[in-house]
């Protein structure tokens, strides 16, 4: 980095040319120092949210159309749930499970009761509730199903993404998550996407479950033909094994529905559930599934000192009531057609495909252009914040309740950005 004196502002140039003020580039010298680099972010540094807009600590505004890989569906500091989480604090924050509290119940039923399910078992981050569901699948395996001791199969779809413990990067395809960090956790199958034929060709006899997320996020919105997860559901139905739907990115009002597996009508046996059920305030996960399959887990089988606490379940039952509405989905469902013919209208002007499921874009840039990244540093000096996912595929997942005209305003500079690299 060098130092620029530019109209009495000291300025600071970054490696790609991007110029940034003194503040901005005091956090990022702290960031390279300080901060494992365990991500590649985009320099902006956020010191205020509000809605659909974040403020830098230089004071400019971006649009945040990334809503914290869909952690953000509600914005930022909604209402509601900023009141909910204040009222708590003056309450209690922890308890831990050694007791109970007056918060986790209420929330067990009301998540329970919209999902259509039975039980609950809370847990914090997206990870975990994925770790949950191997755990009460195997579990389910051997109790339940009579799978022999040891041998219980689980299967995966190739470009999955269910986060990044040892367990979990085991069956991830993505050499960065996965490579050398090895020995690896046995007893996962992966199968390619979407293919039924396949799915049904991996079963055998030790299979205890399907765990697949309903549209693939970080692949780069992903969205498997029609009939799969219908297909999915019939095959575990008829094989006795477990559906796992991982909605942590999917669920919770993105899609235009409370989960992405309704829009296809499917119930999943055990739902997956984290992001947006903390409300971009506290980290919220669950498993979600019926009395039979949560019934397995007893005392002392598995557990979280803040899974549960009543901070946690007051935020997620003012999401949960939030979602019980409908309006949130409706407004997804609304929001993301027009998304779709804003996005639609850039096909074959620097853009070579896009996939969409409600307010949920994937957007593949003409890698002749620029590749992913660059064109979210090029949005964000427009102020617009979007991140990549792979190569040249940037991923659009702005707050539900984004106002139409900045939605329109989303797109206008996505196009600007295209037509600035060229595109025709
Ligand atoms: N599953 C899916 C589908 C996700 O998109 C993510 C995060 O992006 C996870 C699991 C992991 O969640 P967390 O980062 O909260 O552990």
């Amino acid at each position: 980095m060098t130092s620029v004196q530019t109209s009495g502002q000291t300025t600071t140039e970054r490696a790609e040319g991007l110029v940034v003020g003194e503040q901005t580039a005091e956090h990022l010298r702290l960031a390279d120092t300080y901060e494992a680099h365990n991500y590649h972010p985009l320099d902006v540094v956020i010191a205020e949210a509000e809605g659909s807009w974040v403020t830098d600590v230089e004071g400019r505004r971006y649009l945040d159309c990334l809503s914290g890989y869909s952690a953000l569906n509600f914005g930022h500091r909604h209402p509601a749930l900023v009141q909910a989480a204040k009222d708590q604090l003056d309450r209690s924050t922890l308890t831990s499970r050694a007791f109970h509290n007056d918060q986790l119940g209420p929330f067990a039923r009301e998540l329970a009761e919209l999902a259509g399910m039975e039980m609950v078992l809370p847990m914090n981050t997206g990870a975990e509730a994925v770790e949950t569901a191997i755990k009460v699948a195997r579990k389910w395996g051997y109790d339940v199903k009579g799978i022999p001791d040891q041998q219980a199969e689980i299967i995966v779809a190739a470009g999955n993404f269910h986060g990044r413990t040892t367990t979990i990067i085991s069956f991830s395809g993505d050499p960065g998550a996965h490579d050398g960090f090895g020995p690896y956790t046995p007893g996962f199958v992966t199968v390619p996407y979407g293919d039924l034929a396949a799915l049904e060709q991996a079963v055998t006899p030790r299979t205890a479950a399907v765990l697949i997320e309903p549209v693939q996020g970080e692949a780069g919105v992903i969205v498997p033909p029609e009939g799969f997860l219908p297909g999915v559901r019939e095959l575990c139905t008829r094989e006795n094994l477990l559906f796992i739907a991982d909605e942590i990115q999917s669920g919770l009002g993105r899609t235009g529905s409370t989960f992405a597996c309704d829009l296809e009508g499917v119930t999943p046996d055990l739902y997956v559930l984290g992001k947006a059920l903390g409300g971009g305030i506290v980290p919220v996960s669950a498993v979600v599934s019926r009395r039979d399959v949560l019934g397995v887990i007893h005392p002392g089988n598995h557990g979280s000192t803040f899974g549960g606490n009543p901070l946690a379940a007051a935020v997620g039952r003012a999401v949960v009531a939030l979602l019980a509405t409908g309006e949130f989905q409706q407004r997804a469902a609304e929001l993301g057609e027009r998304m779709r013919a804003g996005l639609d209208r850039l096909v074959g002007h620097g853009v070579t495909a896009i996939r969409t499921r409600g307010l949920w874009a994937g957007v593949d840039i003409d890698p002749a252009l620029m590749d992913g990244h660059e064109a979210c540093e090029r949005l964000a000096r427009k102020g617009v914040l979007a991140k990549d996912t792979h190569g040249s595929t940037i991923r659009l997942a702005p707050p539900i309740t984004i106002e139409e005209s900045d939605l329109d305003h989303m797109v206008e500079q996505l196009a600007a950005v295209l037509r600035e690299a060229g595109a025709e």
